[in-house]
């Protein structure tokens, strides 16, 4: 069975499981752990996309205790799978009320949907992390190979639309993938208070999450 959910560090009992919806991306990032290994901690990444509500459930249900929080993150763009992540979140809401729903996303499904995305998911997600990547339009294109046109100012629009949303959202850099790339820390985030978000600088992890 392909991994769906999984965690990190081979810990018993996980505070926190992330979910793997999907290998699609609208991204090719050069830093981006699925162009160098299989897996996250031993967890096999990737899947046809080609699994059922109930299959997340399971996979999810068997973590016992209970985690805490729930992080949409895994080998691909999360809201590439907006409707099963709604229903997810909706299950989790309703089953799960206490636990913290977190999305790490490339902050382009306004722009893939051509709808306020972020307004869909009000209410269900807690937390967003969505990747700046970069200080200015041509670093990002360059780090992050987007499929998708005016990507970067996408995702600044995004990570605005989620704080008009009321959400917990950070804006995050990657930093430490090789020894080409210095980005600018502090402009971006400069970038991110002007958007109303918070600040991450992601060290890259070879192991991943
Ligand atoms: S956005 Fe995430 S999944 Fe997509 S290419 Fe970049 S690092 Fe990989």
């Amino acid at each position: 069975m392909y991994t769906l959910v999984y965690s990190i560090n081979d810990e018993e009992a996980p505070e926190t499981v992330y979910v793997n919806l999907t290998n699609s991306c609208t991204n090719k990032c050069i830093f981006c752990l699925r162009e160098q290994k299989d897996d996250v901690c031993g967890a096999q990444m990737w899947h046809d996309d080609n699994y059922k509500l109930e299959d997340l459930i399971n996979q999810f249900n068997a973590y016992v205790p209970t985690p805490h929080e729930v992080v949409f993150c895994g080998y691909g763009e999360p809201f590439l799978r907006r409707e099963m992540m709604k229903e997810f979140c909706k299950y989790l809401r309703a089953k799960h009320p206490e636990i913290k729903i977190r999305v790490n996303t490339n902050g382009h499904a306004n722009a893939i949907y051509k709808t306020n995305v972020a307004a869909e998911f009000k209410g269900l997600i807690d937390a967003v992390s969505v990747s700046l990547n970069a200080s200015s339009i041509a670093e990002y294109n360059e780090i992050c190979n987007p499929k998708i046109e005016n990507a970067y100012e996408e995702v600044k629009k995004f990570i605005k639309a989620c704080v008009n949303e009321g959400m917990d959202v950070s804006a995050s850099v990657v930093t430490g993938f090789d020894k080409l790339h210095n980005i600018d820390i502090k402009q971006c985030e400069a970038i991110a208070s002007s958007l109303g978000a918070k600040f991450r600088n992601r060290e890259f992890i070879p192991n991943g999450y």
